[in-house]
């Protein structure tokens, strides 16, 4: 049965949209029939959409995160014990055996960058269903000829295993193991396609390995400039993105590398933060996840829109990148005002990059209202300029925060790399 619905979903998941008008169809189909299924199922949506009909979905209220997970029992579209759910979940972590289930119901946790850990539920065949289209998204070839596929984990899930088989084979790589011993396993797996986290392939890179596949894909963290250009030039090769979040699978690369918005499955409208630079927060409505909804939730992350369409002919729209979240804007103190100013992380990306031409990796992070840290890599590069910044300070009218420079720390683990971060909140 899930094996089918595996294979059924690859053949039906279209490889491009040729106009936007087929998106639109596909869409326009799509929620009607969602949306009144789960106005029937989830007594929270119910709830939450009184007062408009189903056609009016596309100005339904929105939701988030922490709107998501304090009415999560009553979000499902099924009744399960939420309270039993999160103690096997933490079972699961824990004993690195994911295979908890509550009936045919997987449970997974997120990690939570703000504190607010996020909790996921997916049926057998959603999953079934949902491995055919990150196949169709992720393979080039044809289902049917031989392919093993390597994925380096946080927190491995029985998601994929679902989906072995004699043609597709699927290995798995615990993040909390040691990295030598990773990039062992993979080298003796001879594998087609390699996905992870690009903190894990940036490592790969910097220890020249020999490993040769068909494709790498990054997931999990977002992809810096800095680590791509790495990556790309040690494999000579295009590194693909998933985009993706416990909200869904948002974004994929064609073949050109271009991230495309996953416009098949989700609706994706915009919060803007900035409309002339195209940056937005994204409102994600997925028609196809049933068991968790997610409708009109709007994302933390910011995304900044192509200004051109991709040349691959997919009618999905692209965008250029993926910001970063709004909790890593960097928060200044105005000079005019008491308030402050926020500053998106990829300004404060350029003014790192420009302190020396020769930086190979770096992260920011605003320790309080006034200091920043900033580490680099390699280390004692002289001279650092820090006119970038203070081209920033200017142009935004904020108080000049002190810079202190410490030494690069970051080791590719189970914790996030995150670039940019901002770790004081105000009170
Ligand atoms: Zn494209």
């Amino acid at each position: 049965m899930s094996k089918l619905s595996t294979i059924l979903r690859y053949v039906m998941t279209p490889k491009k949209f040729k106009s936007r008008k087929h998106i639109e169809k596909v869409q326009r189909a799509g929620m009607k029939k969602h949306v009144r299924f789960i106005r029937r199922n989830s007594p929270f949506y119910a709830r939450h959409w009184d007062g408009f009909t189903d056609e009016q979905w596309a100005e339904f209220p929105l939701i988030d995160k922490s709107i998501m997970m304090e009415n999560l029992g009553d979000l499902l579209t099924v009744r399960l014990d939420v309270e039993q759910a999160t103690k096997l979940a933490k079972k699961a972590e824990q004993s690195r055996d994911f295979s908890s289930k509550i009936g045919p119901y997987s449970i997974g946790f997120s990690s939570g960058t703000s504190g607010s850990r996020g909790m996921h539920f997916v049926s057998e065949k959603e999953q079934a269903s949902w491995a055919g289209f990150m196949l169709s998204r992720g393979l080039d070839d044809s289902i049917l000829s031989r392919q093993k596929i390597g994925l380096i984990l946080r927190a491995n899930s029985n998601t994929f295993e679902s989906i072995g088989s004699k043609r597709i084979k699927f290995c798995f790589y615990d993040l909390m193991r040691p990295l030598e011993e990773i990039h062992q396993m993979i080298l003796g797996d001879e594998l087609d396609i390699l996905i992870g986290p690009p903190s894990v392939l940036r490592y790969l890179a910097d220890v020249k390995s020999p490993l040769k596949v068909n494709k790498l894909v990054s997931a999990a963290e977002v992809l810096d400039e800095i680590d791509r250009k790495h990556i790309e030039e040690h494999f000579g090769q295009i590194v693909h993105q998933f985009y993706s979040s416990t909200e869904g699978e948002i974004a994929a690369t064609c073949e050109l590398g271009t991230l495309h918005l996953n416009e098949g499955i989700m609706v994706v409208q915009k919060d803007w933060v900035d409309k002339e630079k195209g940056w937005y927060h994204p409102i994600l409505s997925d028609f196809k996840r049933s068991t968790q909804p997610i409708i009109r939730y709007r994302l933390n992350d910011i995304l900044v829109a192509s200004k051109q369409p991709c040349k691959c002919g997919d009618a999905r729209e692209s965008i250029d990148s993926i910001m970063g979240r709004q909790d890593d804007m960097f928060l200044l103190k105005k000079r005019d005002g008491d308030d402050y100013e926020q500053i998106v992380p990829d300004f404060i990306r350029r003014a790192v990059m420009q302190m020396h031409p020769e930086i190979t990796a770096y992260r920011a992070i605003q320790r309080s209202a006034d200091e920043i840290e900033v580490q680099l890599l390699p280390k004692d590069l002289e001279p650092l300029s820090l006119e970038g910044f203070h081209f920033v300070w200017r142009q935004k009218n904020v108080e000049t925060p002190k810079i202190t420079l410490t030494n690069y720390e970051h080791k590719p683990s189970a914790t996030k790399l995150r670039r940019i971060q901002r770790e004081f909140t105000l009170s």
